[in-house]
């Protein structure tokens, strides 16, 4: 064999697993068809972040008055944000081949593809392996009404050459309401259309309330409970029609509505490798496909897609199959933020989660920053504890507000300790700020169980 490994796919889980498995002694060899360092540092988290955090400048600006400061904002420049960013992730892409090749891994530039359960061909060459890992991520998908080609995804969004002055989005998931911030910030008018009663299906009914609040608070038009029915172009506007038969007159019409796994030209049918109902390649929870030989991790199995979860499935693999340390990566408590303006963070199990598994008391505070105090921006925080009734373990913890992502870290690893609502009321809090409301939450708000949440 040519390689102990051979990765298929330089993203967040791939580039890990090669990286540390060479580092074990391994030799490895990985093939990438488009960006090192995939979708998290080219056209997901990290410039994602840059554009959030553009659009906080505008806001601050606006605060800074309620400071005692006299600023005039003047206007934003677009092609200069992208143009900044693009230098950032042409640096980072950089960095990640860099490290790779510093791990002394055989980096390959191209489509690969099995030809048979331990041969692949990528960029005109047979490589054999005992080993092979496909890591190959996902992709944004456009639903199939008419007119859906004249939509854009988020892969489109990062590379807009002008701004938008009016953007439709269509779903409430993350990538939704994160653009839908970032655009409202740099000044568009936005507007969210939904099928749901409320956004961001799947996290903690207090949070996916108090985030429909701050949307709104921002300006952003917000159309529950209903679908797309197609979209038309007139010139370079796009009218898009509801399913209630409303027409939106809009510059961009954005698709937020899930990704797919990139299962498509790796010859998987091949070699026997089963797919799952999503169209996502099915593993066991030691990241195995149908070939004993063969692993999938990240968004390519579709289990839970976030990037720190893919470079944990990379480590742990890397270290179960070349560094005498068998681990798996247990996908329960894992943190994750949304990052809205304000953004949202939480760990652990939502109320309407918890209370199927027995009664929980619920602490739950709501405030205005005290900068906000000043500025007069309206902005609120949410914090929740969801805490078992019988253990007093903090099952949960969530919040919606600034600093959200950095304080909800902290708290994860006592949630992944199983610290107690005890131990989080004899932590001495820091003030002033948001994060000690965590250990200042006193008095119980409410106790649910699973005939009080039915009600
Ligand atoms: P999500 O799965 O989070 O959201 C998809 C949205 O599209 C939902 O609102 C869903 O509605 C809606 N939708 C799906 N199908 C239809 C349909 N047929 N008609 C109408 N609406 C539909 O996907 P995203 O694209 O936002 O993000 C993909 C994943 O990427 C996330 O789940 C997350 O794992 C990851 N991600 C993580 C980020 C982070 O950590 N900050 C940032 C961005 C992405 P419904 O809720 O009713 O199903």
């Amino acid at each position: 064999m040519d390689f102990d490994l051979f990765v298929i796919g330089g993203g967040s889980a791939g580039v890990r697993c090669a990286r540390i498995s060479a580092g074990h002694g391994a030799r490895v060899g990985i093939a990438e068809e488009r960006h090192w360092g995939g979708t998290c540092v080219n056209i997901g988290c990290v410039p994602k972040k840059l554009l959030v955090q553009a659009g906080e400048y505008g806001a601050w600006a606006d605060d800074a008055a309620g400071f005692g400061w006299t600023i005039t904002k003047g206007s934003h420049d677009w092609g200069k944000l992208i143009a900044a960013k693009d230098r950032e992730i042409t640096r980072l892409e950089g960095l990640y081949r860099k490290l790779l090749s510093g791990a002394g891994v055989t980096v390959f530039d191209g489509h690969a593809t099995f030809v048979d359960a331990h041969t692949v061909e990528v960029a005109g060459k047979r490589v054999t392996a005992e080993k092979i890992v496909i890591a190959t991520g996902g992709h944004p998908e456009r639903l199939r009404i008419p007119g859906a080609d004249l939509a854009i995804v988020s892969d489109d969004a990062f590379y807009l050459k002008t701004m938008p002055q009016h953007v439709v989005i269509i779903g409430s998931g993350y990538i939704s309401v994160e653009f839908a911030g970032i655009f409202r910030a740099l000044g568009a008018e936005v507007h969210i259309v939904y099928r749901q009663p409320l956004p961001l299906r799947g996290f903690d009914h207090d949070i996916r309330e108090a985030m429909a609040e701050a949307l709104s608070d921002q300006g952003i038009m917000l159309h529950p409970n209903l679908k797309p029915a197609k979209i038309e172009a007139d010139g370079d506007r796009r009218i898009l029609t509801l399913g209630d038969g409303q027409k939106l007159v809009t510059d961009v019409v954005f698709f937020a509505t899930g990704r797919q796994a990139n299962v498509k030209g790796l010859g998987l049918e091949k070699i026997g490798i089963e797919l799952n109902a999503k169209n996502a390649i099915k593993v066991d929870d030691q990241l195995r496909t149908a070939q004993p030989h063969i692993y999938a991790m990240g968004d390519v199995t579709d289990r839970m897609n976030l990037t720190p979860v893919a470079t944990a499935e990379g480590h742990a693999l890397a270290d179960t199959l070349f560094g005498n340390n068998p681990r798996t990566i247990a996908l329960w408590n894992i943190p994750s933020a949304v990052f809205t303006t304000p953004p949202v963070a939480t760990v652990g199990l939502t109320e309407e989660q918890a209370c199927t598994l027995g009664p929980v008391d619920i602490y739950l505070a709501r405030f205005t920053p005290m900068r906000h105090n000043l500025s007069g921006r309206v902005r609120k925080t949410m914090m929740k504890l969801v805490v078992d009734k019988t253990t007093q373990k903090v099952v949960g913890a969530h919040m919606l507000g600034e600093d959200a992502a950095e304080i909800i870290q902290g708290i994860a690893i006592a949630v992944v300790m199983g610290a107690t609502k005890a131990d989080f009321d004899r932590t001495i809090g820091i003030h002033p700020t948001a994060a000690e409301e965590f250990v200042t939450l006193r008095t119980r708000t409410r106790t649910t169980d699973l005939a009080k949440a039915a009600e």
